[in-house]
């Protein structure tokens, strides 16, 4: 029985691990397709002050696939990372990310700064800054408008290389913010010896999921200490009025979450761009 059982075992574990590299592997085809094809669209979605000015936006990436219709990142980044098809997806992102900037600025409207998520792969990539630079250059954009988040762990990766490309980023003129900040690997050692290179850090939004005493000191005391290091904070994931009256009594600088709005196509954007203001949706609906 047992070894009939090892054997079974063996056999659902092969099985399963088939499935998922045929899956993985359907996946990869479909990214370099959509590719192809211009099945990715960008998403903006609002950061806001604790009065509802809009300050800036988050550039999220949408994949409009023929059949399964928008498919969320967190169900292809991590193939794209893994493939490396992370880096031409990327320098779309960014690209499309310029061309709207200098669109907006073409026509007139008052233009807010965009940040743009950058995975730790194309980070460390060698080619990144040379590939940055080419965009810029090609799309004209004006670096004051480009912020890039990054993640904590690519701090730990490589620091030497980290410290090298951001000071290339600043010198670009590009700002760079710490996304996800308070999970991972924090270390306060790796902030304060980065924080001149750093202008923002965002507020990780599982701290809002469940907002009980707990997680409220640990927000209290990001907020803290991003102002010992004159950094910005952003909170991240607000879906409450409570949680906004709270950061706001914590003079939190910048606000992103479903409260105010969902992240939403170009043409949606350009209305609170022209409004210059968002109030709160309502919770029920949020
Ligand atoms: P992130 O950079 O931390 O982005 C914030 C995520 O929180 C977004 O998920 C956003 O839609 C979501 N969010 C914002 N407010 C709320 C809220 O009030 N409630 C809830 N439940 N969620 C909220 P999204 O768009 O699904 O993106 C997930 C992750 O995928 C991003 O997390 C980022 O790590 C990655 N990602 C998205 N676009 C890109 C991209 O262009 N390049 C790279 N490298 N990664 C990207
Ligand atoms: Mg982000
Ligand atoms: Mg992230
Ligand atoms: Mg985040």
């Amino acid at each position: 029985y047992a070894k009939e059982n090892g054997k079974n075992n063996y056999q659902i574990f092969t099985q399963s691990m088939n499935e998922k590299t045929e899956k993985n592997f359907r996946l990869e085809n479909e990214l370099r397709q959509a590719l192809r094809y211009q099945e990715f669209e960008v998403f903006y979605q609002p950061r806001v002050d604790t009065e509802g000015k809009l300050i800036s936006a988050e550039a999220l990436l949408r994949w409009k696939h023929k059949e399964r219709g928008f498919v969320p990142p967190s169900d292809f980044i991590p193939i794209a990372e893994e493939t490396g098809l992370i880096i031409p997806i990327g320098n779309l992102v960014l690209n499309k990310v310029c061309q709207y900037i200098v669109e907006l600025k073409r026509q007139g409207y008052p233009v807010v700064p965009i940040s743009v998520n950058i995975s730790a792969k194309q980070f460390m990539q060698v080619e990144f800054i040379r590939e940055i630079e080419s965009i810029l250059h090609q799309t004209e954009v004006d670096t004051r408008y480009l912020e890039f988040e990054i993640t904590e762990t690519l701090l730990i990766l490589d620091e030497n290389r980290a410290r090298d490309t951001l000071s290339d980023i600043q010198q670009l003129g590009i700002r760079v913010s710490l996304d996800d900040f308070g999970t991972g690997y924090s270390s306060l050692g790796y902030l304060t010896q980065f924080s001149h290179l750093i202008s923002a850090i965002k507020i990780d939004r599982s701290f809002f999921f469940q907002f009980n005493e707990k997680n409220k000191q640990i927000v209290k005391m990001i907020i803290r200490l991003a102002q010992e290091l004159h950094l910005r904070v952003v909170a991240e994931g607000i879906e409450k009025s409570a949680q906004l009256n709270f950061l706001k009594n914590e003079d939190c600088h910048e606000i992103q979450g479903y409260l105010f709005s969902p992240p939403v196509p170009s043409n949606h954007f350009l209305d609170f761009v022209v409004i210059g203001h968002i109030s709160t949706n309502s919770e029920s609906t949020g």
